[in-house]
C-alpha cells in the first residue's frame, strides 16, 4: 500500500510517500527563516505558513515521485503534540484529503513518527528498543515494544528539552538561533572538559526519584552564571571551550541513561532520533558507548532526524501493515498527545 504522510506539528510541512519501509519521495518546506529574528518558533507565524504551504508541497511531492492522489491507499498525519494551530492545518488537510479519497486516515503520535523514521533507513525495528528522542521541544527515554502500538515513556526532560538548551545556551553565546549547529561549530575548537558543568539528575538521591528523566534547566543556568562571572571580571569568554563543555555535559547526560535503561530492560538495540541527533559529539558518544556495551546503535541520516512526513508516512505504513483500525475522521489536533497513545482513536 501506498501511504501518504502529512506533518505540520511546529515549523515544517512535510509531505511525502511511503511504501513499506521504502521511502519514495520526501518534501519539507520550513518556515524557519521566518522565526530567526524571534529567537524562536513563534506559533502564529508557523500556523499561517503551514496554511500557505501545505498544498503546494503536496503537489511537489505528488511530482517528485510520479504519484497523483488517487493512487494513495492510506492518508498519516501528525495528530500530535505539538503547536495546536499548527497541528490543526496538517489535520484539517489530511482529513479533507481522506475524505475526499474515501481512504482511511490514521492520526499519528509525532514522537513515536521520529523513531519510525528509522525503519526507512534501516528497516524494521527489533523489538523492544530502547529510544532516545532529542528533538526542539522534546527529550524522552522510551522503551518501544511494538512502534505502532506500545510505545513506553521511561522518561523524559522534566524542564527544558535538549534542542531547547542548545538554543538558550547559545543566545547567552552571542551565537544565532537555532542554536545547535552554532554550539557544534563553534565547539569543535574547544576543550570539552575545560570547565565541568553539570550533568542534570545524576546525584543519587535523584536517581532514586528520576533514573531515567532529564534536567536541562540547571545546566543552562550554569553556563549563564559561569559566563557572567567572567564578563563582570572583565575577562574574554572562552566561547569554544563553553560550547564544547556545554555540549559534552549534554551529550554525556543523554547516552548515559539511554545506557542504563538498556541494561535496566535487557534491551540490546538503541535507536536515536531528533533535530538534536544531527550533533557529531553525540553520535560518536553514543556509538562508542554502545559498542563497549555490546548494543547495537541505530540513527539515521541527519534528514530523517528533523521533522519531515517522511516518518509520519513511515508509522502508518506500519500502522497498515499490522492491519490497526484506523483513526476516526473526527480525530483532534492534539497538543500534548501523550506517547503512549501512538494512533489517535
Ligand atoms: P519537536 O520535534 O520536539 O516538536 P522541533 O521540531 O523543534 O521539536 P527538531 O526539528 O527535531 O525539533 O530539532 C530542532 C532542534 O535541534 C533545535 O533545538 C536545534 O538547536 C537542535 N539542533 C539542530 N542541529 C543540532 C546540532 N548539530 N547539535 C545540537 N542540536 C542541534
Ligand atoms: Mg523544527
Ligand atoms: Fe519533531
Amino acid at each position: 500500500p501506498l501511504i501518504l504522510g502529512i506533518e505540520s506539528s511546529c515549523d515544517e510541512t512535510g509531505v511525502a510517500f511511503v511504501r513499506g519501509t521504502t521511502l519514495l519521495g520526501d518534501v519539507v518546506a520550513s518556515s524557519v527563516e521566518e522565526h530567526v529574528r524571534f529567537g524562536g518558533v513563534v506559533p502564529e507565524v508557523a500556523s499561517r505558513a503551514h496554511l500557505e504551504a501545505l498544498i503546494p508541497t503536496i503537489r511537489r511531492t505528488c511530482d517528485e515521485v510520479g504519484h497523483s492522489l488517487a493512487d494513495v491507499d492510506a492518508i498519516a498525519v501528525t495528530s500530535g503534540p505539538g503547536l495546536a494551530g499548527a497541528l490543526m492545518v496538517g489535520v484539517a488537510g489530511a482529513k479533507a484529503l481522506a475524505w475526499a479519497l474515501d481512504k482511511p486516515l490514521y492520526g499519528v503520535n509525532h514522537l513515536a513518527a521520529h523513531v519510525c523514521a528509522d525503519v526507512l533507513d534501516h528497516g524494521p525495528l527489533p523489538e523492544p528498543t530502547v529510544a532516545l528522542l532529542v528533538s526542539g521541544g522534546h527529550t524522552n527515554l522510551l522503551l518501544v515494544n511494538d512502534i505502532a502500538s506500545d510505545v513506553i515513556e521511561l522518561g523524559a526532560s522534566i524542564d527544558d528539552a535538549a534542542g531547547e538548551a542548545f538554543d538558550k545556551v547559545a543566545r547567552v553565546l552571542g551565537l544565532a538561533y537555532p542554536g545547535g549547529p552554532h554550539i557544534e561549530k563553534a565547539a569543535a575548537d574547544g576543550d570539552p572538559n575545560a570547565i565541568r558543568f553539570p550533568r542534570g539528575l545524576s546525584s543519587r538521591k535523584d536517581l532514586e526519584r528520576h533514573r531515567f528523566d532529564y534536567s536541562f534547566s540547571g545546566l543552562k543556568t550554569a553556563v549563564v552564571r559561569w559566563v557572567e562571572e567572567r564578563e563582570r571580571a572583565g575577562e574574554p569568554v572562552p566561547v569554544a571551550d563553553v560550547a564544547a563543555s556545554f555540549n559534552e555535559a549534554v551529550a554525556d547526560v543523554l547516552t548515559r541513561k539511554a545506557l542504563d535503561a538498556c541494561e535496566e530492560y535487557g534491551v540490546r538495540d538503541l535507536q536515536i532520533g531528533g533535530g538534536v541527533t544531527a550533533n557529531s559529539r553525540l553520535r560518536v558518544m553514543a556509538k562508542e558507548r554502545c559498542d563497549a556495551a555490546g548494543i547495537s546503535l541505530r540513527v539515521p541520516r541527519v534528514r530523517l532526524c528533523t521533522d519531515n512526513g517522511a516518518m509520519v508516512a513511515a508509522l502508518g505504513a506500519q500502522m497498515v501493515q499490522r492491519g490497526l483500525t484506523p483513526s476516526s475522521l473526527d480525530l483532534p489536533a492534539d497538543s500534548s498527545m501523550p506517547v503512549s497513545e501512538v494512533k489517535a482513536p
